[in-house]
């Protein structure tokens, strides 16, 4: 590998070359920024691609579960920075809206949360506490729901889900633990 670029090395440029030892285990025996520190070779996420520090945004927000404000999200230390971000030109609301998500506008007294659903990158306002899920995702699990009790013969079921629903109402909880236990 040739150090281009003032020899900077990206785990990126160096992934790209198909060296060994892996970045996975580096990373996993020693640290990527340690081994260059120990090498004397400058490290420097600004030249991260766009996309990949988009994705990786796009993943820690999904991680997180709910939209923070920006201060929030640099105080939450959370990878990609702001600040390296925003070397690439990118803003934290625009790299927001990149990758789907809607930042605030102004101030909110309800956070927006992520859906619950591990495929699913919803992005909703919760209008009671126990919402997990966003329209869609609740709206097709409660349609598998409904498809199961059609189908299902089993009468201590389906009064054990009527009962359930009369007691706790089919908030996002109920209706996945119902459609949990159909499947
Ligand atoms: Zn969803």
């Amino acid at each position: 590998m040739t150090l281009e670029n003032d020899g900077i090395v990206t785990q990126l440029m160096y992934e790209k070359d198909n060296l060994t030892p892996s970045i996975r285990l580096i990373n996993k025996h020693f640290g990527w920024a340690k081994l260059l520190k120990e090498l004397g070779i400058k490290s420097n996420t600004q030249f991260l691609d766009e996309d990949q520090l988009l994705k990786e945004l796009k993943i820690s927000i999904k991680k997180l579960g709910y939209i923070p404000t920006r201060t929030e999200y640099e105080g939450l230390l959370i990878k990609p920075t702001v600040k390296v971000l925003s070397s690439r030109n990118i803003t934290w609301a625009g790299g927001m809206r990149k990758v789907g998500f809607k930042p605030y506008g102004k101030s909110i007294s309800i956070k927006d949360l992520i859906c619950a659903d591990e495929n699913c990158y919803g992005q909703f306002t919760p209008y009671e506490n126990h919402e997990k899920y966003c329209v869609n995702c609740y709206k097709s699990m409660r349609a598998r729901v409904i498809k199961g009790l059609d189908r299902s013969n089993e009468l201590t079921k389906i009064k054990e889900y009527t009962k359930k629903l009369i007691y706790n109402g089919n908030s996002d909880k109920i209706i996945e633990e119902m459609f949990k236990s159909i499947q």
